[in-house]
C-alpha cells in the first residue's frame, strides 16, 4: 500500500483525548480510576441551555444553518465581544464554528509553507499539531516557572523575524494556569506591528479566572486589524460536548474562515446554536457559580499539594488545571503511565505540552472536592514509591 501522507504520519493522538479514552476503558474494565487529566467541567450543562436546544429540535430547526451562524447568535456574540472584551465587533466580525475548528481554520487560512508561527512552550497539546498540517514551521516560545509561566519578551525578540506569520497566544494558559499581565501582551502587540504577524488569541479559560482580569489583546493598541480572537462555550459553560465556539476577527478574515467552514464542516447545527444564544443571555450566573467552586478546590489542591515533598505546585490564575513539578528524573510520560496503572491516577504529562513542560504532570481540579483530594493523596503515594 502507498504510505498515508507525512503530515498525518507527523501529527501524535490527542495527549489529552487519549488519555481520556485510557481511563475510560480502564473504567469500564472495572478499575478505579480517578481522573484529574481531562480539562472538561463536571457540572451539568445549566437546565435553560438545555431546555433551549430541546425546544429548537422540537421547533423542527434541525437543518442547515448559515455557514457563519444564526444571525441572532453572532448578534450576541458581537455585543458580548464589544462589551466584555473591549474590541469594536459587530456580526461581520464572527463565525460561529467549533473552537477547535477555528484553530485550525485560523491556521490552513493563514500559515502556508516556509512561514514561522510561534506556540506557546508549554502550550495546549493541540497547537503544534495544527499548524503541521499548514506546513509551516513552528517556534516554541518558552515560558518559564520563575516567570510566572509568562513568555519571556527578551527571548521573543529573538525568535521573532520577517518570516515570522502567526503568534499563538493563550490567557488564561493551558496547562499551567498563568494569567498575562497587560504588559506582556503590549510587548507582543508591539512586536506584532514591527514584524507585521498576526496573533491568534485563544481566550477559551477567560471566564475561569481568579483574582486577576482577563485582557483581550484585540482591545490593544491597533491590534483589532491582525488579531484572531478564539472562544468556546465548553468551559465556561460546561458544554464541552456541544461542540461550539467563535472566531473574532476583521471581516476580510472571517470572509476567508467562511469559506473554509463551507467547504469542511458547513455549519454548527442550528438547535446548538439556539442553547449557545441562551448561554450567553442567562449563563452569568451559572458560570460565576461554578468559577466559586473551581477556585475553592484549586485552594484546597494547592495547600494539599504544598503539604508534599514530592510534588512542588505553580499557583494558576485561571483555568482548571495545576502544573506541579515532580522530584524523580522520569520522564513525565513514564511518570504519568506510573500513577495510573499503579496507583488508579490519571493526570496528563507535562511533556505533551513542549519540551518545556517535561519534569512536570497537569493535575486537572475539574472534578469533585473529595475526588481531587484522594486523587493527590494517591498522586503523593505514586511518586513517593519513585523515590
Ligand atoms: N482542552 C482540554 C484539555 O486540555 C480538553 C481536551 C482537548 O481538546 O485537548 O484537556
Amino acid at each position: 500500500m502507498k504510505p498515508i501522507s507525512r503530515r498525518a504520519r507527523r501529527i501524535p493522538h490527542s495527549a489529552t483525548l487519549r488519555i481520556l479514552e485510557l481511563t475510560r476503558k480502564l473504567k469500564e474494565q472495572g478499575q478505579d480510576i480517578i481522573s484529574l487529566s481531562v480539562g472538561e467541567p463536571d457540572f451539568k450543562t445549566p437546565q435553560p441551555i438545555i431546555d433551549a436546544a430541546k425546544e429548537a429540535l422540537d421547533k423542527g430547526e434541525t437543518h442547515y444553518a448559515p455557514s457563519r451562524g444564526l444571525t441572532e447568535l453572532r448578534e450576541e456574540i458581537a455585543r458580548k465581544m464589544r462589551e466584555e472584551n473591549k474590541v469594536p465587533a459587530e456580526k461581520e466580525n464572527i463565525l460561529v464554528t467549533i473552537a477547535k475548528h477555528g484553530i485550525f481554520m485560523v491556521s490552513e487560512a493563514i500559515l502556508q509553507h516556509g512561514d514561522e508561527v510561534i506556540v506557546p512552550d508549554p502550550g495546549w497539546v493541540s497547537y503544534i499539531p495544527i499548524s503541521i498540517f499548514s506546513g509551516a514551521h513552528y517556534i516554541p516560545l518558552p515560558a518559564y516557572e520563575h516567570d510566572g509561566f509568562e513568555p519571556s519578551i527578551e527571548h521573543l525578540q529573538e525568535i521573532v523575524s520577517q518570516k515570522t506569520k502567526l503568534l499563538v497566544l493563550n490567557t488564561p494558559s493551558n496547562p499551567t494556569g498563568a494569567v498575562y499581565h497587560k504588559k506582556t501582551l503590549k510587548a507582543i502587540a508591539d512586536l506584532a506591528e514591527d514584524y507585521d504577524f498576526y496573533v491568534m488569541s485563544d481566550e477559551i479559560y477567560e471566564k475561569l479566572i481568579y483574582g486577576r482580569k482577563h485582557i483581550s489583546i484585540a482591545s490593544i493598541g491597533n491590534m483589532w486589524e491582525r488579531t484572531i480572537t478564539l472562544n468556546g462555550f465548553s468551559k465556561a459553560y460546561a458544554m464541552t460536548g456541544w461542540r461550539i465556539g467563535w472566531i473574532t476577527a476583521p471581516s476580510n478574515l472571517i470572509d476567508v474562515f467562511d469559506k473554509i467552514q463551507q467547504q469542511t464542516i458547513t455549519c454548527n447545527p442550528p438547535f446548538i446554536q439556539r442553547a449557545a444564544i441562551v448561554a450567553l443571555r442567562e449563563g452569568k450566573p451559572y458560570t460565576e457559580k461554578m468559577r466559586k467552586e473551581f477556585n475553592r478546590r484549586r485552594m484546597a489542591a494547592i495547600d494539599r499539594i504544598g503539604e508534599m515533598m514530592v510534588l512542588d505546585a505553580f499557583k494558576p490564575q485561571g483555568a482548571f488545571y495545576i502544573f506541579a513539578k515532580y522530584q524523580t528524573d522520569m520522564n513525565s510520560f513514564e511518570v504519568v503511565e506510573h500513577l495510573l496503572r499503579e496507583y488508579g491516577v490519571a493526570v496528563t504529562p507535562g511533556g505533551s505540552f513542549g519540551v518545556h513542560g517535561e519534569g512536570y504532570i497537569r493535575i486537572s481540579y475539574a472534578n469533585s472536592m473529595e475526588k481531587i483530594l484522594e486523587g493527590l493523596d494517591r498522586i503523593e503515594k505514586g511518586l513517593s514509591a519513585l523515590e
